[in-house]
């Protein structure tokens, strides 16, 4: 089982090796301020009392509060949301939004609540940790099985027991008309795009326009990207979801491949498609390989049967150090995931921002300001990997820890 705090306390160590940063400073990053565990009591639809645990980890606020999701799954544990509020940092300072890195989690398989112990539950969480965050604390959002609804209960929570004059900005990811951001939905995988549109601009791997790409995943953060990147001149030639893959080297109609899960509740038997594993989509001969799903995909078992180019990570996490290494050697250079998939954090701060400042802005304002922003990210780190002559994920981190360094 790969543990991915350590995975994260690897690649900073790294990046501070290569570049020489600070190592009093280094120390301090590689654990995280403060991390609380909680016992959540709920009252069950069938009258009897269940106690679910959650955490909240905050990493650094050197920069600004504290920012990051809440996951509800099964598998959620401590190390996990301990990495994960470490990549929040570095992905904040990329990106260069002025928030620190946290993230939280709630041990349950949401799918086996009902809507109001669902509700319950995400109340019970607020109830628990409201001391610790706010608007210019700790700003939860949504991942991995939360979602606006979820965001609204704990923004009314929030209000209820602080009063909060801003409460609408203690949490981001709200839906549109309850102080949500136009633009959010898309922010991460059009943000994705526009990374990939400057990493190509610079022909990197030796990709130019008109290429291949394969995406693992066809959710929110895949679909948008595959949106776009079919906009920039790409052929999407493979998707998948968890029940397998289809791929098409003539390239795939997104529109009816989107109607054909939608009926059918799955990617699979698509017509004019061959049927693929996920395995099997990660070494397809491609120019482009989209890891947009799930964590450790790409791994010292696969990554030298990778035929890609070039690798964007959309998904947290995709890709092992082993295989990172294997990448390296191989001159498959890698956008890593704190770059390229920042594009849905830049948003949350934007949403933040308007919240604060009681303004509303336009899906285009929203959309083109990411587009600069991150753009400027993905040229700053390409200015460090040539500087260093290293992987664009020392160069993220270098770039990140220094700034967060600086503000230290
Ligand atoms: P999502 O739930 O909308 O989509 C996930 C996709 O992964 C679905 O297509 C699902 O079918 C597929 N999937 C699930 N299990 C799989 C399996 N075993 N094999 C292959 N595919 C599988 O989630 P999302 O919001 O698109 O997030 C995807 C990744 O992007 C996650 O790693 C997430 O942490 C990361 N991410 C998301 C955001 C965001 O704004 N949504 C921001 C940054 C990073």
């Amino acid at each position: 089982m790969i543990n991915p705090f350590k995975t994260a306390q690897a690649q900073l160590l790294q990046a501070a090796e290569i570049a020489k940063l600070d190592s009093n400073k280094i120390e301090q990053l590689l654990f995280p301020d403060r991390y609380v565990e909680v016992s959540i009591p709920i009252m069950m639809d069938n009258g009897n009392q269940k106690i679910f645990v959650g955490f909240r980890s905050q990493h650094n606020n050197a920069r600004g509060p504290y920012k990051g999701g809440i996951r509800y799954h099964q598998d959620v544990n401590l190390d996990e949301v301990r990495a994960l509020s470490f990549w929040m940092s570095f992905k904040n300072a990329v990106v260069n939004v002025p928030f620190g890195g946290g993230k939280g989690g709630i041990i349950v398989n949401p799918k086996e609540l009902s809507a109001g112990e669902l509700e319950r539950l995400s109340r019970g969480f607020v109830q628990k940790i409201y001391p610790l965050i706010g608007p210019e604390t700790d700003v939860p959002a949504p991942d991995v099985n939360t979602n606006g609804q979820i965001m609204e209960w704990m923004v009314d929570e929030y209000k209820r027991i602080t009063g909060h004059p801003k409460a609408l900005a203690a949490f981001t990811g709200k839906p549109l008309g309850k102080g949500g951001s136009e633009g959010r939905a898309e922010a991460t995988g059009f943000g994705g795009v526009y990374v990939f549109e400057e990493a190509i601009k610079n022909a990197l791997g030796g990709v130019v326009a008109g290429g291949s790409v394969a995406l693992q995943g066809f959710g929110n953060v895949s679909s948008f990207f595959a949106e776009a990147a079919q906009g920039l001149g790409f052929k999407v030639v493979a998707l998948s979801d968890s029940k397998g893959g289809i791929y098409n080297e003539q390239g795939l109609d997104l529109t009816a491949v989107a109607a054909h899960k939608k009926q059918t509740g799955s990617l699979t038997d698509f017509a004019g498609a061959k049927n693929i594993t996920n395995a099997e989509l990660l070494e397809l001969p491609v120019d482009v390989l989209v890891p947009g799903a799930l964590e450790n995909v790409l791994t010292a078992d696969n990554a030298e049967k990778v035929k890609a180019k070039l690798i964007v990570e959309m998904a947290n996490g995709p890709t092992t150090p082993e295989a990172d290494a294997i990448f390296a050697k191989r001159n498959i250079p890698v956008i890593p995931d704190i770059l390229a998939n920042s594009g849905g954090v830049c948003v949350s701060y934007y949403e933040w921002y308007q919240n604060m400042n009681n303004e509303a802005w336009s899906k285009e304002d929203v959309l083109e300001k990411l587009s600069k922003q991150i753009k400027q990210a993905f040229n700053d780190v390409y200015e460090l990997q040539k500087k260093y002559n290293t992987t664009f994920r020392n160069a993220a981190y270098v770039l990140a820890a220094q700034r967060i360094i600086d503000k230290m």
